[in-house]
């Protein structure tokens, strides 16, 4: 049996306040979006897509580590893998679940290298346990 391994950080209990966008669930279409410019960039479908790919992805977190192992946190983020702010799309192709962390992570690595970033592993120092060595 292999066992979880215990992330350093734990996004739930994170300081930073939750991104509005982070509450779906609770109602309201497109409530809390009223400071936000990207909404302007959303699609007008978007809620139905970002429910589309929470079920797509199994409301757990696509991030991948370096070792190419899932993230194992509920995914409440609906991010653009390709920013659209680099010309990505909203299709549903281009579309990922995140959990919190790994969107903050993601979004505040505006750029190229966000989606390498967000691959990379933060948690775990060394990529490969000794034990698995021989
Ligand atoms: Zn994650």
């Amino acid at each position: 049996m292999r066992a979880a391994v215990t992330l350093s950080l734990n996004p739930m209990r994170s300081p930073y306040p939750r991104h509005p966008r982070a509450g779906w669930g609770t109602g309201g279409l497109m409530s809390g979006w009223s400071n936000s410019t990207r909404r302007d960039r959303l699609p007008r479908n978007w809620a139905s897509l970002r429910r589309r790919v929470i079920r797509r992805d199994g409301g757990q977190c696509t991030a991948r580590y370096s070792d190419d192992r899932r993230c194992e946190l509920p995914g409440t983020d609906v991010d653009h893998v390709v920013p659209d702010s680099l010309g990505g799309s909203s299709d549903m192709s281009n579309l990922a679940l995140l959990c919190p962390f790994h969107h903050r992570l993601k979004s505040s690595s505006e750029g190229g290298t966000a989606a390498a970033l967000a691959r990379k592993s933060v948690h775990r120092p060394t990529p490969t346990h000794p034990a698995l060595d021989d």
